[in-house]
């Protein structure tokens, strides 16, 4: 009898949920216990200024970015999203992923200018794991953003000293699953999967050593085998970002890979970005900051251990798809000062090994 009313408990809790069905990922990291008293400080960017009032327009889009934005904006309305007006953005597309959906980006800002005289150069991506669905919408937060603000006279001068590439989707076959997963079509944790100098060494070994191989965190079969891995690297390599923001989901904290205070050669570079680190925690009410570790084959090894490319990762609270108003209003200041106020030292460390494969036309 016991057992009976414990099933129909469950049975109630689970059919009340309207949250859609998002598996908690299995990572659990204890959170700073320390409390936090940070005042945020003013807005110092025209970001309140700002107001939905420009409509968005429809832009022209190829019929493969089309009907890619028909699937977003039906997923939007399904986690209760509202638009994406994912067809008012001029999006670039050169490859797909494993399923044949287009990896695609849009830049805010003069590319051509950028190779001529390097700009202040964010990339923002976000869906590199599919379950963690709010940093998705948050991206998308961050386009419409972009597109409110470079519809304004102060937008687009703000516009002549920055360039911004977001890539709201990574890794779509894994967000349009029917349940969401970590990995890409292939199984492949596509942060696993970057062609990092420990990867040969360390990256399988490690998978079975400390994580059983967990199917969730597989690295795939050698580094850079997925599209998905070879689309980021392509995109750091043809714009040389003078930082990066990764956005994941739910460890709760802001994350920093790259050349720190103590770093040799790097030094100014380090102390900037340590303190670019600062200034976002404490706009969004003191988030925590925390040194996560990198692992062979993960963006932040990658592009801001081997590469000196400061690169944050915000790590929201929840995958939880109803908090995404809460998250935008958290993080946006820390955002856009992220964007648009911190121009950091470029690293004189260039990328060296050139790859052929860059993602250099423009739209298919
Ligand atoms: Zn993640």
């Amino acid at each position: 009898m016991k057992k009976y009313i414990v099933f129909i408990l469950i049975f109630i809790t689970s059919a009340c949920s309207n949250i859609s069905p998002i598996e908690t990922p299995a990572v659990v990291i204890e959170k700073e216990v320390t409390p936090v008293h940070v005042e945020s400080p003013k807005a110092t960017s025209s970001l309140d200024l700002v107001v939905d009032r420009i409509p968005f327009e429809k832009v022209p889009e190829t019929k493969a970015v089309s009907d890619f934005c028909n699937k977003i904006e039906d997923k939007f309305l399904n986690y209760g999203w509202s638009h994406s007006f994912c067809d008012s953005f001029d999006w670039n597309h050169v490859r797909n992923s494993v399923l044949g959906d287009p990896l695609m980006w849009v830049v805010y800002g003069d590319e051509e200018a950028h190779k001529e005289e390097p700009r202040n150069m964010t990339l923002v991506m976000c869906g590199v794991h599919g379950d963690e669905i709010t940093p998705i919408k948050f991206c998308f937060d961050i386009l419409h953003y972009l597109y409110q603000t470079t519809h304004t006279e102060i937008g687009k001068q703000k516009l002549k000293d920055n360039l911004i590439v977001v890539v709201p989707i990574v890794s779509p076959d894994s967000f349009f699953k029917k349940r969401p997963t970590r990995t890409n079509a292939r199984g492949v944790d596509v942060n696993r999967n970057f062609p990092t100098k420990d990867w040969n060494k360390s990256a399988r070994k490690l998978w079975v050593s400390r994580y059983g191989k967990d199917k969730r965190r597989d690295p795939g079969k050698s580094s850079m085998s997925e599209p998905e891995t070879l689309f980021q690297v392509n995109l750091i390599k043809r714009y040389n970002p003078t930082k990066i923001i990764s956005v994941h989901a739910p460890l709760t904290l802001l994350d920093y890979d790259g050349p720190t205070m103590a770093h040799k050669h790097l030094h100014e570079l380090g102390s900037s970005a340590e303190s670019l680190l600062d200034q976002m925690s404490k706009m969004a009410k003191g988030y925590t900051v925390k040194n996560y570790p990198f692992f062979p084959g993960s963006l932040g090894n990658y592009a801001g251990n081997e590469r000196n490319i400061p690169t944050i990762t915000l790590e929201l609270p929840s995958s939880d798809n109803r908090k995404h108003k809460e998250y935008w209003e958290q993080f946006k200041h820390s955002i856009d000062y992220a964007i648009f106020h911190s121009s950091l030292k470029k690293s004189n460390l260039v990328l060296s090994d050139k790859n052929n494969d860059i993602e250099s036309s423009k739209k298919n």
